[in-house]
């Protein structure tokens, strides 16, 4: 059998590499084809090819097999394809993402993953800002041991498997390899190795305890919509690894009355039409908890459909001070059907602008048409009918307006 050198081709080493050449490369390669330094989709399939081949690779079990049977005595092993994901590999790697690495790229402690939370804040809570306490189950060192698991200097790295705690077992079934992720049988899973006399009785050798934490989460006025609230270093906390943030995303909830626009705010008001022509006032009560408050000056006309603003009576600018501005569109309640009387209405007419005058060019045929209310029934919208069915019924008769042939 011709042994099979893919993993090592793209990782760029020759199958006789040794493990720090094989770092040495993996590291050279994935800086270079990281989604962050490199955003091309060919970039991003390398990536994943080159740290999986250095999971195979850097694992002595799996390079033993990889070795004798090639990739598919791995995936003949059966979870291979559930193996870990480009990320993983990297950050197991380096300790974290790009974003904890400084200059000493490869150095410093691993860090734990970010928690998220994600905070529901009504307009109201926005606008004037509100401290919420929350609870929340965190994992933390032994407070007993510090961490170590067991007396100081008494803890030693399993040798079985490398203080992972876990191990690969490969056993040989007729022409399969077999292969299984394993609790470490020299450590019963502790990655070290510890009199049982030294042990911590507080954790038992599991390094760590679970602690009850409240957080005083402050949100601010004028903050918005996934704006990110961080609790630098309150992630949990797990031996050798720099525990990771506790981050609240505020997501905002849709209010009944206004809109929010970055710091604006836009109301939409109803007047009647008797206001809207002849002036008056309008009150409605605005995110703040007061009451807003304005005059509309007879002369001043509303237009159905207009919108102005009120200067200054938006949201608060996020720690800047300030208002945004807030912009009401006004919408005109029209009177009833037979609302006063024809002789009234006279009166009416002859306070308002003119009627404007009906032209038709001359010697053009006139159709003298009515207006009816619709019926939903009888006048189906021309959205909802399909053109399979026109045929049906006496044809497209425009919605509400029936003509009467002369
Ligand atoms: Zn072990
Ligand atoms: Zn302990």
């Amino acid at each position: 059998m011709v042994k099979e050198t893919k993993f090592y081709d793209q990782l760029g080493v020759s199958p006789s590499a040794g493990d720090t050449e094989l770092k040495k490369a993996y590291r050279k390669a994935a800086l270079k084809y990281h989604p962050d330094k490199n955003p091309s989709p060919e970039a991003a399939e390398k990536f994943k090819e080159l740290s999986h081949a250095y999971e195979i690779l850097s694992d002595e079990q799996k390079r033993e097999v990889y070795d004798s049977y090639g990739e598919e005595g791995l995936s003949g092993a059966g979870g291979m394809g559930g193996g870990m994901g480009a990320e993983d590999i990297f950050s197991q790697f380096f300790g974290g993402g790009f974003g904890g690495m400084g200059g000493g790229a490869s150095r410093g402690p691993a860090r734990g993953k970010d928690i998220k939370h994600s905070i529901s804040c009504t307009l109201e809570e926005l606008y004037k800002g509100r401290t919420a306490k929350l609870a929340l189950n965190k994992t933390i060192l032994c407070k007993t041991c510090e961490g170590r698991g067991g007396k100081e200097g008494k803890i030693k790295q399993c040798s079985s498997c490398h203080g992972q705690g876990m191990k690969f077992v490969t056993r040989q079934m007729g022409p399969m390899i077999q292969r299984f992720q394993t609790v470490c049988d020299a450590c019963q899973g502790s990655g070290d190795i510890c009199d049982a006399k030294d042990r911590c009785t507080a954790c038992k050798g599991k390094k760590t305890q679970t602690e009850r934490k409240i957080l005083q989460v402050h949100i601010d006025p004028g903050m918005k919509d996934g704006q990110r609230i961080v609790f630098s270093g309150e992630g949990d906390q797990e031996p050798g690894v720099t525990p990771g943030d506790v981050v609240f995303v505020v997501d905002e909830k849709q209010h009944e009355k206004f809109t929010r626009k970055a710091n604006d705010l836009y109301y939409e008001a109803e007047v009647d039409l008797a206001t809207a022509l002849t002036g008056g006032e309008l009150a409605f009560k605005h995110v703040s908890g007061d009451y807003i408050k304005i005059p509309i000056t007879p002369g001043e006309v509303i237009a159905p459909g207009v919108t102005k603003v009120i200067e200054n009576q938006g949201m608060p600018i996020y720690r800047h001070g300030g208002n945004g501005h807030m912009f009401v569109k006004f919408t005109v309640k029209f009177p009833k059907n037979n609302f006063a009387t024809e002789a009234k209405l006279k009166e009416l007419e002859a306070i308002l602008p003119p009627k404007a005058k009906v032209t038709i060019p001359k010697g053009t045929e006139v159709d003298e048409c009515e207006l009816v209310d619709v019926d939903p029934r009888k006048h189906q919208s021309a959205g909802r009918r399909d053109a399979y069915d026109s045929d049906d019924e006496e044809g497209g008769a425009g919605p509400g307006v029936q003509c009467a042939s002369q």
